[in-house]
């Protein structure tokens, strides 16, 4: 037999494809070898913004398959990209396997390691023979409640067909877990209840990852959230997955970086900087947006802001008159950070975040306090384990509107900066991550014994 060769497959979104692709370096530095497998429209992306020395193609193989939608096809319609990958992409995968498998005997795909949302693909190494891993994107909490869907919808508590609360009763899994209302399930998107539903269709998708999988990975901390992953048989948290803990230091953007952030930050007066970023989904109204800017500017502080192109509402955002000179001498602006170096800068306050698993991952691992704001699915539970659980952020009041202010932009975080209690939490945590992943820590435990099992 020729060396241990695995075939990753996240699902085509950045927040999927960043930690996947984190692990294949780590494992790719254990002599592994790796296929990336993405969906053409996301490859093209990850091509696109490759960083100069082509580090990626060098050491992992990128590979993709069609999702069955055209070049100029909406992919941001869920329920349409989501039926047309289920339809489509398992055969192909299948089809991409037998020829990687055909074309060199020593080389065959021995595992194919997929996200717990594509659990298609761990049917198709299944009925193939080949060994699994299910690498689920989302915190152990969430987890585990996805876990726990059939018995709710049997106890009469969740709708199976659109995932409503069905009662007013707050789903406790366990002492130490934070409790479940109806606006914070990992579906929840109190905006659209259409892409709820969609949502929740993706969590019936989890289920099967539990049974299909000979491993279940997560990017956490054993410690962080104890209760929840002894909740969940078998799991293996093996975080937090940096860049900076792997050779190559490449996080699988889809946007290319604009470094010169960094340059930007080394100017700025130690700890005096407010990073602001939701991540590559969450969108503001053109108006919640204006409020922002003029929040952050009331502030007075220096800022870091990542404004994608989609960010109000998918089209190009429009800054408030007079905004983008008033906080020329101050503000940096960019459409995509390198993140995990942004929150490691000494010149970092606080980062204000959509509470994404992997940003929440990202400013733990780097003990940056957090001011929540969330936007969708398990960014609410987050939030709850960040400031409720953890005590390491504050979250923002909408008014009964949904409406953030400025002034409550403005007043949390100047509470926030000024909190030794939080800050000395957040340092906390940072240390025991950084713990977690030495060696003798459960995480470096845990992917040693991973690794092992890989080889044999
Ligand atoms: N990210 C980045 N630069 C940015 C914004 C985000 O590199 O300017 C990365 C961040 O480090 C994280 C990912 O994009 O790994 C976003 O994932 P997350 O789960 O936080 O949010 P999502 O995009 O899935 O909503």
């Amino acid at each position: 037999m020729g060396r241990p060769h695995v075939l990753i497959i996240p699902c085509p979104a950045q927040g999927h494809v960043t930690p996947l692709m984190k692990f294949a370096y780590q494992i790719s530095d254990h002599g592994i070898k790796v296929t990336f497998v993405n969906s053409d429209f996301i490859h093209e992306k990850l091509v696109a913004a490759l960083p100069d020395e082509d580090e990626a193609q060098s050491r992992i193989g990128l590979a993709s398959i069609p999702d069955g939608l055209g070049p100029g096809e909406d992919r941001k319609d869920l329920l349409k990209s989501t039926d047309s990958m289920l339809r489509v992409m398992p055969g192909h995968l299948k089809e991409l396997i037998e020829k990687v498998n055909n074309s060199n005997d020593d080389e065959k795909i021995t595992c194919v390691i997929a996200d717990t949302t594509v659990g298609w693909a761990l049917e198709v190494a299944e009925k193939m023979g080949i060994k699994r891993v299910a690498f689920c994107p989302c915190g152990p909490g969430s987890l585990a409640l996805l876990f726990h869907i059939p018995r709710l919808i049997e106890a009469g508590h969740v709708n199976g067909i659109d995932g409503s609360l069905l009662n007013e009763e707050l789903i406790c899994l366990a002492k130490d877990i934070p409790a479940f209302s109806s606006n914070r399930l990992p579906w929840s998107c109190p905006s659209d209840l259409t892409v709820q539903e969609i949502l929740f269709r993706l969590a019936l998708q989890c289920i099967p990852a539990k049974n299909l999988s000979n491993w279940l990975l997560c990017n956490s901390v054993y410690e962080l959230d104890s209760s929840a992953c002894d909740l969940i048989p078998n799991i293996l948290p093996i975080g937090p997955l940096l860049a900076s803990n792997h050779l190559g230091h490449y996080t699988g953007n889809l946007w290319p970086e604009d470094s010169t952030c960094i340059s930007w930050l080394d100017k700025q007066p130690a700890g005096s900087v407010i990073y602001v970023a939701f991540g590559s989904l969450a969108t503001l109204s053109q108006n919640q947006f204006n409020e922002l800017a003029l929040g952050i500017e009331l502030v007075g502080r220096p800022f870091l802001w990542v404004v994608r192109s989609d960010f109000t509402n998918g089209s190009a955002a429009e800054y408030p008159d007079g905004f983008i000179e008033r906080v020329a001498e101050h503000g940096k602006i960019v459409s995509w950070a390198p993140q995990e170096k942004v929150l490691a800068h000494p010149s970092v306050a606080c980062f204000l975040s959509h509470c994404g698993w992997n940003s929440t991952m990202d400013g733990i691992g780097m003990g940056v306090p957090f001011l929540c704001w969330p936007y969708f699915a398990d960014q609410f539970h987050n939030q709850s384990y960040i400031c409720d659980k953890w005590k390491v952020g504050l979250g923002l009041n909408p008014d009964e509107d949904g409406f953030i202010s400025r002034h409550e932009i403005k007043k949390k975080i100047e509470m926030l900066v000024s909190d030794d209690g939080i800050k000395a939490n957040a340092e906390k945590l940072k240390e025991m991550a950084r713990k977690s992943v030495i060696e003798g820590g459960s995480s470096y435990k845990n992917f040693q014994t991973f690794v092992e099992a890989l080889k044999q």
